[in-house]
């Protein structure tokens, strides 16, 4: 067996199966290479889970596929064994994940990659799908049918779904030869790629199951045990991108991969400017949160969040560096100085500030350029965190008030406590904004008890 197939069938507490028979794999020496089995039966078989990731070492080619981008080069994969499911032979259903403690593996191959826009993932998300879970699906669907278009098997194939790709400046798609070097397939599916997409959307459009089965988007031998996987999300994305709007710009591919952030001597972090196409001067970012005149129990639940009003919304601009505060009158004024800015940030701002704010315009805040911290929270963790939560964590600050003394403050007519509060909050969020941008990652507190890092990509 080689090297790369050992590490994920013949690790130490794997089922593996030869000539009908059952053996437990008793010792993994993945140094001199030497794997010692016990026959024996049992009820469960296993599955290894691993990471991935990947490195353009060279783009060869690339098309536009109606909205987006495909590319085609030698691919530099890492990918790391990180343990294993045990699944009954029954009813395949988990009896737990065991840790694996084994070194990377490293291969260079061919491949290609699908770009996924950013205009598509905030659809998504507006949308409240699952971004990742969408592009695993697509990724697991564009894999199964590829055999359709070359003549390969899925098991020559490799995936890797990422959220945001330092080199692409973007989510993106990967689907690689599973052999070091290449066996072409890949270069077969990009030289028909518009096709290859379609087939893609088709297979997972026509398939009747529900929620995702082994003809569309599951895949047996998917690293993560098919989680996330959204086949509503992977179905949407790609009819936007086939539906060929919204253009966008993208990354010049660097044959060089990019230097990782590195720490120098006093432990700063030094940035690491992204190439995008068109913009050369700092981003013009606010930052903007609002407090509410009533409570959600006063309109009748958070889902009538447009009847609340606002008491009073404060907005932090990165040109001036200044924090400006706006009232319920001053809304025409709001909307033009968030018009002015490259992105909006804010902390659950499209699921709550927005809304409130859609009550008393029609202007369409949706359309902003937004980044909602929590939404990528959400994406990585699969549950939400408070901002209090992440900046305690994060930053070691505690908040000074919360949204309910706001709202008595405005029944007692205390502005002032008011505006402070909320620029209090404006401040926080930026802070963890700009640490997150810094570090890539966020600090919180997990069920556990412990401090540990989600990784963000802003
Ligand atoms: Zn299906
Ligand atoms: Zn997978």
């Amino acid at each position: 067996m080689d090297r790369h197939r050992s590490y994920f069938e013949t690790h130490e507490g794997a089922v593996y199966l030869h000539r009908g028979l059952t053996y437990v794999i008793t010792r993994f020496d993945h140094e001199k290479g030497v794997v010692e089995a016990t026959q024996k039966q049992v009820n469960y078989y296993t599955r290894a889970r691993s990471s991935k990731s990947t490195t353009i070492i060279k783009q060869m080619d690339s098309i536009m596929v109606k909205g987006t981008r495909v590319g085609f080069g030698m691919l530099k994969i890492t990918e790391q064994v990180t343990g294993y499911d045990r699944k009954l032979v029954s009813s395949q259903k988990s009896i737990g994940v065991m840790p694996l403690d084994l070194p990377e593996l490293e291969f260079e191959t061919q491949g290609l990659w699908i770009e996924i826009p950013d205009t598509v993932r905030d659809e998504i998300e507006y949308e409240r799908m699952h971004f990742m879970g969408g592009i695993h699906a697509l990724e697991h669907a564009a894999i199964g049918i590829m055999p359709l278009l070359v003549m390969t098997d899925r098991n020559d194939l490799g995936g890797i779904s990422i959220p945001f790709h330092p080199q692409t400046g973007k989510a993106a798609v990967f689907i690689y030869d599973g052999a070091p070097g290449g066996l072409g397939f890949c270069r077969q599916a990009f030289d028909n790629a518009a096709v290859f997409l379609e087939r893609t959307f088709e297979v997972i459009d026509s398939c009747t199951c529900k929620s995702g089965c082994p003809c569309c988007v599951h895949s047996p031998k998917c690293g993560s045990g098919n989680r996330p996987i959204d086949k509503a999300s992977a179905k949407k994305i790609l009819e936007l991108i086939l539906e060929g709007k919204k253009p966008e710009t993208f990354n010049t591919i660097y044959e060089k991969p990019q230097e990782p952030v590195t720490q120098d001597a006093v432990g700063q972090a030094q940035t690491v400017y992204l190439p995008e196409a068109g913009i050369d001067r700092p981003l013009h970012y606010g930052v903007l949160d609002i407090e509410t005149r009533r409570s959600a129990q006063e309109v009748g639940g958070w889902h009538k969040a447009d009847k609340m009003g606002v008491s009073c919304a404060i907005l932090y601009d990165s040109k001036t560096d200044c924090y400006q505060e706006y009232l319920q009158e001053d809304m025409d004024q709001l909307i033009s100085d968030l018009a002015q800015c490259d992105l909006i940030i804010g902390f659950n701002i499209i699921g709550f500030d927005y809304k409130v704010l859609s009550g008393l315009s029609d202007f369409d805040f949706y359309a902003l350029p937004t980044l909602d911290m929590i939404i990528k929270v959400h994406e990585y963790l699969g549950y939400r965190l408070s901002l209090d939560h992440l900046a305690q964590q994060t930053l070691g600050e505690k908040k000074t008030a919360d949204g309910l003394m706001a709202l008595e403050w405005w029944a007692q007519g205390e502005m002032d406590k008011i505006i402070s509060y909320c620029k209090q909050d404006v401040k926080v969020t930026r802070d963890l904004y700009l640490y997150g941008k810094t570090h890539r990652f966020l600090v919180f507190k997990n069920k556990a008890g412990q401090q540990v890092r989600v990784p963000v990509d802003w």
